[in-house]
């Protein structure tokens, strides 16, 4: 049976950065769908090597769009599609994410069942498009990306809502460290108020950049690093997990006096 996987977190927060390192972690011994459903549509270009051709753009200048137009191999033959957005300031994202899926359906780039499939979808806004990947049909379970920092949790909280409302399962939270002050710390406790627990703390490290520089990830271009062995850690910690809630998200105000406590 296929695992399938969902990223969320805010903007900017490290998600893909999080989502194409286990994806390049798994298929050292499986095969690995990713799918991007953020406007940005960056996030299999660590994997690929360069930004592929998103579903919004293709179904736009196509009228009989296969799946070779769409669905790009990338790093250790991760199969990687990307759904795109509007232009700004036109059209709706989150209606782009379900366009996308439909597609992806309809072009049977499910089959054949990869091992392991991963969204990564951007949580700014809960709305039902974004929405979508939390569905049953989509992904089993859910993982939130968030930093130490207000706004990163403030839509970790939002997401758990979204989470909660559809009756997803949440696995747990994934610490991308920015370097703020208690930053675990903080992490850990809003884990433990909305009923999850932290899954692995990803330390800041230059290596990152440095990896995308060249378009590739971390696990590609330092195998040998301890950044690296995190994110081969963080993808095994997932694949074994057991573990799933329907998150207890926090009011706003328990939310302000959760975060108040740390300053
Ligand atoms: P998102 O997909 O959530 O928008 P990204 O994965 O693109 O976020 O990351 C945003 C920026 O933060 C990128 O420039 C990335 O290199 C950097 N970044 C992410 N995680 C780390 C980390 N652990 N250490 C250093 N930089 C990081
Ligand atoms: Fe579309 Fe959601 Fe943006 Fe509204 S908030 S325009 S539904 S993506
Ligand atoms: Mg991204």
């Amino acid at each position: 049976k296929t695992k399938k996987i969902a990223i969320y977190g805010k903007g900017g927060i490290g998600k893909s950065t999080v989502v194409s390192n286990i994806a390049a972690a798994y298929s050292q011994n499986k095969n690995v769908l990713v799918i991007g459903c953020d406007p940005k549509a960056d996030t299999t270009r660590t994997l690929v090597g360069r930004r592929i051709p998103t579903i919004l753009d293709v179904v736009k200048e196509k009228k009989d769009v296969k799946k070779d137009d769409i669905l790009f191999e990338g790093y250790g033959e991760v199969k990687c599609v990307e759904s795109g957005g509007p232009k700004p300031g036109v059209g709706c994202a989150g209606r782009g994410v379900i366009v996308a899926m439909n597609l992806l359906e309809k072009l049977e780039v499910f089959k054949p069942d990869p091992d392991v499939m991963i969204y990564d979808v951007l949580g700014d806004v809960v709305c039902g498009g974004f929405a979508v990947p939390l569905r049953e049909e989509f992904a089993d379970e859910v993982y939130i990306v968030t930093s130490g920092e207000y706004m990163a949790l403030y839509a970790a909280n939002n997401i758990s809502q979204g989470i909660q409302k559809l009756k997803g399962r949440l696995g747990g939270i994934i610490c991308n460290c920015r370097g703020t002050n208690h930053e675990v710390e903080i992490v850990e406790e809003f884990a433990h108020r909305i009923g999850t627990r932290v899954i692995e703390v990803i330390p800041r490290s230059e290596l990152v950049q440095q990896s995308e520089y060249d378009a590739k990830t971390v696990v590609e271009k330092f195998p040998d690093s301890e950044q690296s062995a995190k994110y081969m850690e963080l993808s095994e910690k997932i694949y074994k997990n057991q573990e799933f809630v329907v998150p207890k998200p926090m009011g706003v105000d328990e939310f302000e006096e959760f975060f108040r406590k740390f300053q």
